[in-house]
């Protein structure tokens, strides 16, 4: 099933070249070329949230609160 008139690939954001389409396949979200991943070093921050449901003097944990906040690094283009 696979189409290939709708290839997804497209020119990382960082130095232009083309990302591997199963790279985009992996990451769809993904802006960047491998290398260029590798030398922002992560494209993404991921940082988990957890909300503190828990009364305090309780020894009981709440999970189930944690939030997955996934940003985007701010990515400059190569000069030149
Ligand atoms: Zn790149």
């Amino acid at each position: 099933m696979a189409d290939h008139a709708t290839n997804p690939t497209r020119p990382c954001e960082r130095c232009g070249t083309m990302i591997p389409p199963e790279r985009i396949e992996i990451l769809p979200d993904t802006r960047l070329c491998v290398a260029c991943s590798q030398a922002v070093g992560g494209e993404f921050q991921i940082s988990f949230v957890a909300e503190n449901l828990a009364k305090s003097g309780t020894m009981k944990k709440n999970y189930g609160a944690i939030s997955m906040k996934k940003t985007r690094k701010p990515v400059r283009r190569a000069q030149g």
